[in-house]
């Protein structure tokens, strides 16, 4: 019997935490601790610990699927290559679209969007950072003129006042809360602003509950009243911003005043002083943020006015500050990196700009590109395919399930439904795959070798530790092998993902310095320019990535939700995750140690509301909104605010995003998925 020890990076969330895993035989049975893990030490989640229980599922896909006759056939992979070779040749580069993943490497991401802009000639490229940090990339990038976060997750720690606003950090990235905690043991104070009271909120030295959707006027109202204590920094101000005096102009209206703020947000004035003298005084302050602020149709106003309050109080460019977003799929910032995006190709280098199109023909070796106008998004893609059939006609899907994923998910279907081809490639049979033409079999993180990006910029290495099943492939390797199909053997000619991260570096700024020994065993935080350079764990330190260097002031008016309560739907619906399930739950729910500790999903309803609903807790309910119904267990608590409910997203037995409402931010193009208006009504016994 063999025993190893393979070090990765953990699949699951944008932390980056690391460990091994335990391979016997040439099959991996469990995952050990690393103890010098980077970004973790050797601590790890539950996810973390149990990230091994997927991987010999016996679901797993093991051979390419064609549909005949609406039933899966097994195929060889030269079929299925040549269906989708064909297929894909009689589409117009328009009629056809990509989705790119951040669940799969960089290496995959970034040869995702070179076969769609190399072998499909299409812009239409895109993943699921739309539908979680879109906001982020647009906002932080027009403020400070770059979107990632601008601090490391080890100087979290070395704060002094953290301000927590729409994350549960404790429960979606725990081990970026053992930062939290070290900061507290250092005497930092924490604030923690959620609907919510949730783990996070109580690690909280102020707990603010607020309504969801109000973000921007607590913002305001924080901001309002550092400036009138005359607490922001004055220094920072003038010497590394502009537009201070278009600030001023908006919050300080009487819209914002302390009493007026906390009638819009439910927030006591008295916690509102407070948490601004707390952000003001403290000697550093760090801001973290999540979806709670991301997923609105304000989502990119939201993202602004958070680095408004740390522009204002003098907290970026040092330890311990910061905006600090946390991603969440563990490759959303490398999947973004990489240029899976339809507005930008890798380091977010712009297709509309000429010299960075043919900067990329030459470095790919092509005459022509897709055409260097931006492309659909994929909530675009979606809304077009069921208002507009027949502009969309072919779609190639690697490794997400927008059918559980996506807002309104029969208004996701309805489109889905309306292509006429359609390749997913995944290690499970999905929600999604079940309506593809050909199922392409995947490899997992455990069966590949790559790197991914965590939140906080930092590149990492995945290592194989066993191969695929059956006949499962690398994404890396199943794109290669098609872009060859399509008639671009050179493009794509590579024969290792170490390759494919040379040629990332050769054509990416922010990459340009790294190599995969220059990796081991600690990884790089981007930007990392040469290969002397030791990476940049803080951004913005002298100055901002704008051209004359300063921050730009954004001054931002409160808007509110785009469905807001009423009369039929009386109440704010909320959604996101628990600590045991991911995403749409296609690892975790086959993970047993996982599953058993939250099989089924539910609905928060405070005590009051349940109340003159007269609904007891655990009853099944049903909670509707103008999309549609689920009938799903009610847990009635005190520990969501009046007038809010909360629904996970992980579950199909009872999807959230039957309900959720696909109103999309104007810039970004995030649905809101944070607060629509519901209703929760008894079900009569028949
Ligand atoms: Fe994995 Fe995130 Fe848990 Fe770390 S915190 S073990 S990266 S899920």
């Amino acid at each position: 019997m063999e025993i190893k020890y393979v070090s990765t990076t953990c699949p699951y969330c944008g932390t980056g935490c690391g460990f091994n895993l335990v391979v016997r035989d040439g099959r991996v049975f469990d995952v050990g601790h690393w103890q010098r893990a980077p970004v973790n030490g050797g601590k790890l989640c539950p996810k973390g610990r149990y990230a091994h229980e997927f991987i010999n599922s016996s679901d797993r896909l093991t051979k390419p699927l064609i549909k005949k006759d609406g039933k899966f056939v097994e195929a060889t992979w030269d079929e299925a290559y040549d269906l989708i070779a064909e297929k894909f040749r009689s589409y117009k580069p328009a009629e056809m679209a990509c989705l790119s993943s951040a669940r799969t490497s960089n290496e995959e991401n970034y040869l995702m969007q070179k076969f769609a802009r190399v072998a499909l000639k299409t812009p239409n490229i895109d993943h699921c950072a739309r539908l979680c940090h879109s906001s982020t990339v647009a906002g932080l990038a027009a403020v400070f003129g770059s979107g990632a976060m601008t601090n490391s997750i080890k100087d979290i720690g070395e704060s002094k006042c953290i301000f927590v606003l729409g994350s549960n950090t404790f429960e979606q990235h725990p081990l970026i809360a053992r930062s939290i905690v070290r900061a507290k043991q250092n005497g930092g104070k924490v604030i923690v602003a959620d609907p919510r009271y949730t783990p996070t909120a109580r690690q909280a030295d102020l707990y603010m509950p607020f309504v969801s959707g109000t973000d921007v006027a607590i913002l305001n109202g924080l901001m309002q009243e550092i400036i009138k204590s005359g607490r922001e920094d004055k220094e920072f101000i003038q010497k590394r911003t502009k537009d201070f005096e278009n600030l001023k102009e908006v919050v300080m209206k009487e819209d914002y005043s302390l009493e007026n703020v906390s009638k819009t947000s439910g927030i006591p004035a008295e916690s509102l002083k407070q948490a601004a003298e707390w952000i003001a005084t403290a000697d550093v302050a760090a801001l973290i943020y999540s979806m709670g602020i991301t997923q609105h149709t304000t989502g990119v106003d939201n993202v602004k006015s958070t680095a408004n309050l740390m522009m204002l109080t003098g907290n970026l460019g040092k330890p311990g500050a910061g905006v600090n977003p946390l991603r969440g799929q563990n490759n959303v910032q490398g999947a973004c990196d990489m240029g899976a995006l339809p507005n930008v190709y890798s380091g977010y280098q712009k297709v509309t700009d000429e010299p960075a199109q043919k900067k990329m023909k030459e470095m790919w070796g092509v005459d022509e590109l897709a055409e260097g106008r931006v492309g659909y998004t994929v909530t675009e893609m979606i809304n077009i395919l069921a208002d507009r059939p027949g502009e969309l006609k072919a779609m190639y899907i690697m490794g997400e399930n927008p059918m559980l994923s996506d807002p309104d998910i029969q208004h996701a279907e309805e489109g889905l439904r309306n292509l006429e081809f359609l390749v997913v490639q995944d290690i499970f049979m999905t929600e999604t795959a079940e309506l593809a033409d050909v199922v392409l079999p995947a490899a997992c993180y455990a069966e590949k070798d790559g790197t991914q990006t965590n939140t906080e910029r930092r590149v990492q290495r995945w290592r194989k530790a066993q191969d695929p099943p059956g006949e499962a492939k690398p994404d890396w390797q199943i794109l290669c092998e098609l872009g060859s199909k399509m008639g671009y053997p050179e493009q794509f000619a590579f024969e290792s993902p170490e390759a494919v991260f040379n040629e990332i570096a050769a054509v990416t700024p922010s990459y340009h310095g790294m190599s995969y020994p220059r990796l081991d065993p600690d990884g790089l935080h981007w930007p990392c320019p040469t290969e002397e350079h030791p990476g940049t764990a803080i951004l913005h330190r002298e100055t901002f990535a704008m051209p004359d260097g300063l921050g730009v002031f954004s001054p931002i008016e409160w808007k509110p939700a785009a469905e807001v309560p009423d009369a039929e739907y009386p109440f704010v619906l909320t959604t996101g995750r628990t600590i045991w399930q991911w995403h749409t739950g296609t690892m975790t729910r086959r993970s047993w140690s996982l599953e058993k500790e939250a099989p089924i999903g539910w609905i928060e309803i405070n005590t009051e509301d349940a109340e003159a609903l007269g609904i007891t807790d655990d009853e099944v309910v049903r909670a509707s909104t103008r999309r549609g119904s689920v009938d799903i267990p009610a847990k009635v608590t005190d520990e969501i605010i009046k007038g809010v409910m909360f629904i996970p997203f992980h579950y199909k037995e009872h999807p959230a995003n039957k309900l959720t409402h696909n109103a999309l931010d104007p810039i970004a193009k995030i649905p809101e998925f944070k607060a629509c208006a519901v209703k929760v009504e008894k079900i009569e016994e028949v």
